[in-house]
């Protein structure tokens, strides 16, 4: 079987240290170990669009910065298509006829957008929830199996809408009787700690909508204000500390690897040891932010500089931009003639329909 990794983000903002743990980690490992034959990488205007409609300026300036984010992560353009997801026609189509395969209220269910509804104040009598927002799982749908994905590296958030995605694939399947769509599965990050980063704020996830990231291009001055910000309760310090909910210890799990402690805290080996010596108190939490501080700052700062020295190359960035869209068009209109004829929608690809009507009405 072929392997073809597909995954994408929305261009709401730049691309933070969630987005980083969550899902491009394991993208650049997707791609070093290079065991697949396609690999496609989206920018969802659309879906950006479906709680951002007044605002497209936003989106369209947000697609360089997420294009700037990939490529100083280190995502390679000869390994990976990058593409715009409006300028991709068969894919509002699949949208389309994917929708009948779906009821109002399994739409509905999903987790992720249940809450993505109260978090944006959809729920409130006066705002109402846009029938594009609602639909977006299936529309997502159509982005994975219109390249026929198997793989999907995401966070954890997106698991309701591969699911949704596996129940579009098979009810199409089965009443198509076409083996033409692929079921996907989820890449979650290795590290549960990973499936979703808290916000500096201690929200449950760090979100472009929320405000409380550290975005990948931040300068190292911001960052440690961001870090020293980090909410901890207070103590004094030869108290117990409390590890459970800390936001520091969170984002210590996702990054602090045992060379970082010989670099910055050789008094304890790794993460385990530190932890043991913070719940038995004398170890301030000023202590352990200048240790996350570190560490962030070096994970950061080549992804800034090499971010920094892209910028200087716009047009070849857009060029890159425009070949993968023109490559993602082709290979998902390929899917899409697929699929209509798999639903006798193909009147005139050839002579069937015409001879079929001839036989039918005798002339
Ligand atoms: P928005 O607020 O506009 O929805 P976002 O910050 O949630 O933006 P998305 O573009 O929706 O970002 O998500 C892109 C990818 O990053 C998805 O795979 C998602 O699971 C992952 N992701 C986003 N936030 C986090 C997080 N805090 N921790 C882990 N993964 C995350
Ligand atoms: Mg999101």
């Amino acid at each position: 079987m072929k392997n073809i990794i597909m995954t994408g983000d929305r261009p709401t903002g730049k691309l933070h240290i969630g987005h980083y743990v969550g899902s491009l980690r394991q993208r650049l490992e997707l791609q070093n170990e290079g065991n697949y034959d396609e690999f496609i990488v989206m920018i969802a205007d659309a879906q950006a669009l479906t709680d951002n409609a007044d605002n497209p300026q936003k989106i369209r300036d947000n697609i360089m910065e997420v294009m700037l984010d990939y490529l100083a992560i280190g995502l390679d353009p000869n390994k990976v298509t990058f593409c715009i997801q409006s300028l991709l026609p068969a894919l509002p189509e699949l949208t389309a006829y994917y929708m009948n395969l779906v009821t109002l209220q399994r739409l509905l269910r999903n987790p992720t957008v249940k809450s993505e509804i109260k978090e944006k104040g959809f729920d409130s009598e006066s705002a109402g929830t846009p029938v594009g927002f609602a639909n977006y799982p299936i529309s997502q749908a159509a982005d994975i199996t219109a390249f026929k994905a198997n793989l999907v590296p995401a966070g954890v958030d997106q698991e309701p809408m591969i699911e949704q995605t596996r129940e579009i694939v098979r009810c199409f399947n089965r009443i198509y009787k076409k083996d033409i769509l692929t079921e996907c599965k989820t890449v979650l990050p290795k590290n549960e700690s990973c499936y979703r980063l808290v916000g500096t704020d201690g929200n449950a996830k760090m979100s472009k909508s929320l405000g409380n990231c550290i975005y990948l291009s931040d300068e190292p001055e911001v960052i440690k204000k961001k870090v020293n910000s980090m909410a901890t309760a207070p103590r004094d310090i030869n108290d117990p500390g409390i590890i459970e909910g800390n936001v520091v210890f969170i984002y210590l799990e996702a990054f602090a690897t045992d060379e970082y402690f010989t670099k910055y805290y050789p008094e304890y080996k790794n993460l385990d040891e530190l932890k043991q010596a913070y719940l038995k108190g004398g170890i301030g939490d000023g202590t352990i932010k200048k240790f996350l501080n570190n560490i962030i700052q070096d994970e950061l700062e080549p992804i800034r500089e090499r971010r920094k020295e892209l910028s200087k190359q716009i047009p070849e960035i857009i060029n890159i931009l425009k070949e993968g869209t023109n490559k993602a068009i082709e290979l998902s209109n390929k899917t899409l003639e697929e699929v209509k004829a798999a639903m006798a929608i193909d009147y005139f690809k050839d002579d069937s329909f015409l001879n079929d009507q001839i036989k039918k009405y005798n002339n």
